[in-house]
């Protein structure tokens, strides 16, 4: 088989076999639907109950302030629809950032449509949002403020203590986007005035189409799906027992080690940028040194399009990702990278690489050689580049 190195854990990941495990039970065997009065569907309902617990206790809530979605999309569709519905009288005016997944951006459009407000707050050029900023732009109809907790694609981790003491000062909700956090770094809602907090199984290793919205005991949430009493009334359909199975599953082992698996991470990404940094000229990292996900580093690799360089990285086996929206068709560059500063060819010369525990210093050593050959191939062929070395001699940077 071909060599495969994957290093877009931000997209998605593995689903771990214990995962897996533990689902299968609830395909085959207790199938029996958790609303159903019978015996038969105890299994069901107490294995929905369980997960729902586990997750509750590795975020310091309530276990009934746990409502489970099909992923993080819908919890940051629902946290942000139905806050703007249900305190619409008290406001109409929403804060957040530049810098937010599209599920969360999409969303504050889609409001906007329909007589809401939003303020996006800027960056500074680590991705860290303004406190300052984010003080200035709060008025009397402010409702929600909705800042993710680290960013999906320069992995910058926001100061979200913070931001949820000025929140509770002023007496404004606030919503957290946790998808690429949560069991990744430490979580309290309570230490962090966290009042609602999005999460997504597949982004820690448990299966996808399952996500969670945290709801904190005395928010007042519509319901964002109409029909059946489920997730006490507020989030009708059947519950997905095998998925929320196997998100609690997943939950449950990544808390359990999720120190060690930081600080591996951490070792084998420091090493991977260090050697990048050290043999690939005119490159930058994107996001924050200090404020960091564990797994995540993005470079900025100047005079190349980033596309042809993941193009290349796939045919040498290793999965990447450009953090642009290229790949969806469009030619912009990312909406963070332009918040954070960078001018639109540096930009398009991107490279997000998110690691996981599995992955080793072997494989690090051999994406640092392909990435050092295959940008200074595609280089050699840049006018820019060619260009640029005639009018500065060729000393390195
Ligand atoms: C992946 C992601 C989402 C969307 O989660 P899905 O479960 O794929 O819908 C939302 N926010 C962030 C920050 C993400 O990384």
């Amino acid at each position: 088989m071909k060599q495969l190195i994957y290093l877009d854990n931000a997209a998605t990941t593995k689903t771990r076999p214990e995962v897996v495990e533990a689902m299968l039970p609830y395909f085959t065997e207790y199938y029996g639907n958790p609303s159903s009065v019978y015996d038969f569907s105890t299994e069901s309902k107490k294995a929905v109950n369980h997960a729902r617990e586990t997750i509750a206790r590795s975020l310091g809530a309530k276990t009934n302030e746990i409502y489970f979605t099909a992923g993080g999309s819908e919890a940051d569709n629902w946290a942000l629809v139905a806050t703007a519905e249900a305190y619409g009288n008290k406001g109409k005016h929403i804060i957040t950032t530049k810098i937010e997944h599209h599920a969360i951006l999409h969303t504050c459009q889609y409001l906007e449509k329909r007589g809401y407000e939003v303020t996006y707050l800027d960056v500074d050029e680590n991705g860290v949002v303004k406190l300052d900023e984010l003080k200035k732009s709060i008025r009397p109809d402010t409702i929600l403020i909705s800042v993710m907790f680290a960013n999906n694609e320069i992995g910058t981790i926001e100061p979200i203590k913070e931001i949820g003491a000025i929140a509770r000062e002023h007496g404004i909700l606030f919503h957290t986007d946790a998808v690429q956090a949560f069991a990744h770094v430490p979580i309290d809602v309570d230490a962090y005035n966290i009042d609602m907090l999005s999460s997504s199984g597949h982004k820690l290793n448990g299966p996808k189409g399952i996500g969670f919205l945290y709801i904190r005991t005395g928010v007042k949430i519509r319901s964002f799906i109409h029909g059946g009493a489920q997730e006490r009334k507020r989030r009708a359909g059947t519950e997905n027992v095998p998925g929320i199975v196997g998100y609690g599953r997943a939950v449950e082992l990544a808390m359990a080690n999720m120190e060690e698996r930081a600080a591996r991470e951490t070792k084998l990404r420091d090493y991977l940028m260090k050697r990048v940094m050290d043999e690939v000229p005119f490159t930058r990292i994107n996001g924050s040194r200090t404020s960091r996900l564990p797994n995540n580093v993005n470079f900025a690799f100047q005079f190349i399009e980033g596309e042809s360089l993941l193009i290349k990285l796939d045919m040498a086996g290793i999965c990447g990702s450009s953090g642009s929206a290229c790949t969806s068709g469009s030619l912009d560059p990312s909406h963070v990278l332009l918040a954070i500063g960078l001018p639109h060819e540096i930009a398009h010369g991107s490279l997000r690489l998110t690691l996981s525990e599995e992955n080793t210093q072997e494989e690090m050593d051999y994406v640092a050689e392909q990435i050092k050959d295959i940008v200074g191939y595609l280089r050699s062929m840049s006018p820019l580049y060619e260009d640029y070395m005639k009018h500065n001699g060729g000393g390195k940077k």
